[in-house]
């Protein structure tokens, strides 16, 4: 069962990248892993899995230790008060909800104190959806300035969450904006032109994404079933 929709997920992504001629080694899988039990996360690992994202840091700092003999990269991918930094940081090696001047402060300064250097996302509303997280498309400018004086943060790409309708040209115009949005920053200089990656993509729209320039799918309830 597992198995079977964690393959499926694959297989759409492969056929995804073939339909718009893109490389499948171009589009990573990271599995949303919230709500799921450690001992269903060693399972998925042991099919090839190694990149999870947790949304909740007093979720995900028991899983981490449980599975701390794994090779698995975290992802923080949900909502991150600053309060919550150093927690997050113990088991995060990139954060992709950067998305005010205050969490970058207090990821700097945690970063720096531990001597670090961590990966992080800009995190843009690209829907206009009042109940979605991430930065206004017009503050990607003064994020990614913000970024750029902090030197134990590296900014990696951008991430987004696609418009809560199953209408196709309303959800690609989200995933067009962020690509668009990359390739500006890139362009201009405001990011690093490593900065490439586009998170973005989930169980329902992730064909949509990866024709729009996705470099890394998050999927949760396409692997492990609808969430309680
Ligand atoms: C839960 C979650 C996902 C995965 O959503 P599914 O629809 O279950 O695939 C992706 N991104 C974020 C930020 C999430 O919180």
């Amino acid at each position: 069962m597992l198995s079977e929709s964690y393959h499926h997920i694959l297989e759409r992504m492969h056929a995804a990248c073939e339909a718009c001629g893109r490389d499948p080694q171009s589009v990573r899988l990271l599995l949303a892993t919230k709500t799921v039990q450690p001992d269903v996360l060693r399972n998925v690992h042991a099919l090839g899995a190694r990149l999870f994202g947790e949304n909740r840091v007093q979720e995900a700092l028991p899983k981490w230790e449980a599975l701390g003999d794994l090779d698995v990269e975290w992802h923080f991918i949900g909502h991150l008060q600053t309060n919550k930094v150093r927690d997050a940081l113990s088991f995060a090696t990139c954060i992709q909800s950067v998305d005010r001047p205050s969490l970058i402060t207090a990821l700097q300064q945690e970063a720096s104190k531990r001597n670090i250097t961590v990966n992080v996302m800009v995190e843009v509303n690209t829907s206009g959806e009042a109940s979605k997280a991430g930065c206004d498309p017009s503050d990607v400018g003064s994020i990614l300035a913000a970024l750029s004086l902090a030197p134990n943060l590296c900014v990696v790409g951008f991430m987004t969450i696609g418009a809560n309708t199953d209408d196709e040209a309303t959800v690609r115009a989200c995933f067009a904006l962020l690509r668009t949005l990359r390739d500006t920053a890139i362009a201009s200089g405001s990011a690093p032109a490593t900065a490439v990656e586009l998170s973005m993509g989930m169980s329902g729209d992730l064909e949509w994404a990866i024709a729009e320039g996705s470099t890394m799918v998050r999927v949760g309830s396409a692997v492990f079933g609808s969430r309680p």
